[in-house]
Order: structure tokens, then sequence, then C-alpha cells
């Protein structure tokens, strides 16, 4: 482990414009002073990627995914040259490069790019000179040395996995929240930060819906064993810690919960049910690259039945026209398509060891009469399909049903 080396990330609100690139200029300087060595990561400026996803779709609805990264990995380029600038302008040594530049050599798929290695070279020599390392986050290049991008939130990620290679003490996220929170803060208003929480949780909460860390970034961090801090770059306050371990003698039942609007729900009606049918319907499903997340049979009626599976809102037109091909070659009658449905989920490993968690979850639901209309678990988190316009409610439900705005840490 290198003791002294930190890496910082900040998220696009944190650079938003001049004066938050400065603030943040005096957050890293701030690191200087202790005798840090830093590297930072930054994100593009507030929702410049959004624009220029918009942008590009003005031009063409289905852009040529190469071109895609060359157009939204600019956006991160510019951030990072106008941090070195804040930082010289304060008398201080910096660089900023943008990701090929320190060797983040990726695979080749375009807009969603796996990380294969970084060569650290350049980083260190730059380090061992008492330089600010400063590099545009989410992106890299493949071995040919076309420009790629890590998927969306990708910065999570170029940061996380940065301070995994250089061996890095820390990892710092730098956003405009002050950690990880019970629930969403915008949408919990009893929402209550968190000190610690487990790589599993963290993991788990961002597979769900919470958008505050990527859910790659945490794989990762999670595999080398990284220890992160969330904290705001707006308040600079403690924050909350994702690490292995917390430091409870036995952990609670439930430690947050998480919302996503961004699921629908496919439809396959009168099925014929007999063995095999499942079968071919997800193989092709998986084939086109659709992945599935909740399935409900419902009981069949003279070997007849509907199955029902929802799917990234992204990748919908796709598996319509993917499950409309199926139902023909199976003889089901129809494909019926619904974007109106909210996925609402509770997280902690602790449930485990808890018995009920689901019947207290299902019974909260049902007194306010939100009807769920599928259910999944896992080992560590239970989650339901709601009408999308109860899935603000539902989380509020069952964040109050766990007490959650009542807990110290
Ligand atoms: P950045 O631009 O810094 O990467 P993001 O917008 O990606 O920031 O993530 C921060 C946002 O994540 C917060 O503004 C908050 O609304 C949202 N969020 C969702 N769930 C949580 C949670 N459990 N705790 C904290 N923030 C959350
Ligand atoms: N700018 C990219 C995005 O908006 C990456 C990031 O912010 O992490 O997804
Ligand atoms: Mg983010």
């Amino acid at each position: 482990m290198r003791n002294n080396l930190y890496v910082l990330k900040f998220g696009g609100t944190s650079v938003a414009n001049r004066e938050r690139i400065e603030e943040v200029a005096k957050i890293v300087i701030s690191y200087i002073k202790k005798g840090i060595n830093v590297v930072c990561v930054v994100s593009a400026m507030g929702d410049t990627t959004d624009r220029l996803i918009s942008l590009a779709k003005e031009i063409s609805p289905f852009p040529s995914e190469r071109e895609m990264d060359m157009l939204i990995s600019t956006g991160e380029q510019v951030s990072s040259a106008l941090l070195a600038m804040a930082l010289h302008k304060k008398g201080y040594d910096a660089l900023s490069f943008v990701g090929y530049q320190v060797g983040i050599i990726t695979d080749t798929s375009h807009t969603q790019a796996r990380i294969l290695k970084i060569e650290t070279k350049k980083i260190l020599d730059a380090l061992r000179k008492k330089r600010i390392v400063i590099v545009a986050g989410f992106q890299g290049a493949t071995e040919d040395g076309e420009i790629t991008t890590l998927g969306r939130g990708g910065s999570d990620l170029s940061a996380v996995a940065l301070a995994c290679c250089l061996k890095a003490e820390r990892c710092v996220i730098y956003t405009d929240v002050e950690g990880i929170y019970t629930a969403d803060p915008r949408l919990v208003k009893g929402a209550k930060k968190l000190r610690y929480i487990t790589f599993d949780e963290m993991l788990e909460l961002a597979f769900l819906g919470a958008q505050v860390m990527q859910v790659r970034a945490v794989e990762v961090a999670k595999k080398f064993n990284m220890p992160i801090e969330v904290k705001s770059s707006f308040t600079r306050k403690e924050g909350t810690i994702i690490m292995g371990k917390t430091k409870f003698i036995e952990e609670p039942e439930v430690r947050g919960v998480a919302l996503t609007e961004n699921e629908a729900k496919l439809t396959i009606c009168n099925v014929p049910d007999k063995p095999g049918i499942a079968a071919s319907i997800f193989t092709e499903l998986a084939k086109n690259n659709i992945n599935v997340d909740m399935i409900v049979q419902n009981v069949s009626h003279k070997k007849i039945t509907d199955i029902s599976f929802t799917v990234p809102k992204n990748l919908l037109s796709k598996a319509e026209k993917v499950s409309q091909k199926i139902a023909q070659r199976i003889g089901a009658t129809e494909v019926l398509s619904d974007c109106d449905i909210a996925k609402v989920s509770v997280v902690g490993v602790g449930m485990r060891s808890h018995p009920g968690v689901a019947a207290k979850c299902f019974s909260a639901l049902a007194k306010r009469k939100i009807n769920i209309e599928m259910i999944s678990t896992s080992e560590i988190s239970i989650s339901c399909v709601v009408r999308k316009k109860e899935g603000k409610k539902a989380l509020q439900v069952l964040h109050k049903e766990f007490n959650l705005d009542r807990i110290k840490k």
C-alpha cells in the first residue's frame, strides 16, 4: 500500500462551473498541505454528458458507438484541464491527462467498455516529481488506441480502478450529498447518513437503483478490498466509509432502501404450459444480450399460462421485437409491454439471520393499499414491483417500517 497516496474523484455537480472547480482546487490543496500525494479523477461539468448524448441523437437516432465515445469522452477532458489551470493559478504543479494518456486499457465494447489493465508508469513518474495528477474519468482506450467509455457513472470506476492499481491508501468520492444514506435523501425526507456500509450492501443498493455509486466501481473496490469514502464537496463533513466489514457485532436486518424506475415489464400471453418453453424464451433473450431481472409465471389454466418479466427500459424495444418473434414460434397469442412500473427494494446483510423481513415488507405495503405485482429476493435484498405512481410512497413506507429514520449510524 502506498500510504501517502489518495485518489479523489469529483462528480459532475462538484465541477459544474468555474466557482465549483475553484472550490475543488481548494479541497485538493488541503490534502497536499497535509503531505498527501493526490491523483484526482473528474467527471464532466454538470449535465454535459446528457447534453452531448441529446446532441448526437438530434443528428442521428442510432449514432455509431465509436463516434459516441469520441463525443462523450470530451466532457471529462474539459473539466480535467480546467482543474489543472485552477491549481496552477494557486501556485501548484498539476498535470491533466485523458484516459489513454495514463494507460487505461479497455476492451473494445464501445460505450460500455471494461478495463483490462492500467499502465501506471506515467502517473507514478508525475507523482515522483511532486505533481498533482488529474485524470479525465469515464474513459480509456483499446490496445489499438481507439477511445472508449466505461458506461454511465463510469468516473467512479476510473477512480476506484486507479486507486487499486496505484495501491492507494484510500479512494474518496466527492459528490453532492454527504455520504451514503438509508435512502436517496432527495426522495425520503428522514433518510439518515450511514457512517459505515459493507461492499455487499453498497453493491446491492447501487444495483437496485441508488445511483450514488456505479455498480462496477463497487465490484472492483470489493475485489481489491479498497476502502471508499463517499462525502460532499460542498460541506466537507464526515462521509460514509464503504468497506469489507462494519463494526456491528451483529448486523441490523435492513440498512437501506432503493427505488428504480428504469425497468419495464413484458408479458407473453397465452403461452403453452409445457417443458422447454421458459428455456426457449429466456435463451433467445440472452442470445440478444437482453438481461432479464424479475420473472413471474402465472398459474396455468388448461395448460395455458402468461409469463411476465422485467428488462432495462433502454432495451425495451429490442426485447419487444425478440419476444414477438418467440411468441409466434411457441404459439403464444400476444406480447404486452408496461413502462409504468417502479421497483422498491430493502437491503441488508443482517436479513440472512433475521426471519420475517419479507413478511414485514409485504404487510407494510398492503396496509397502505400498495399492490405488489412481482417479487424477487436475493440473500441480502427483497424487491417488489409496484405501479410507478406509487413507487416513491412505497419507498417511504418501507423506510419507516424498518425504522431507518431512527438509526444512529
Ligand atoms: P456525481 O455526479 O457526484 O457522480 P450522482 O448524481 O451520480 O453524483 O450521485 C449522487 C446522487 O445519488 C445524490 O444526489 C442522490 O440523489 C442519489 N442517491 C440515490 N440513492 C442514494 C443514497 N442511498 N445515498 C445517497 N445518495 C443517493
Ligand atoms: N460523465 C459521465 C456520466 O455522466 C461519467 C460520470 O459522471 O461518472 O455518466
Ligand atoms: Mg455518479
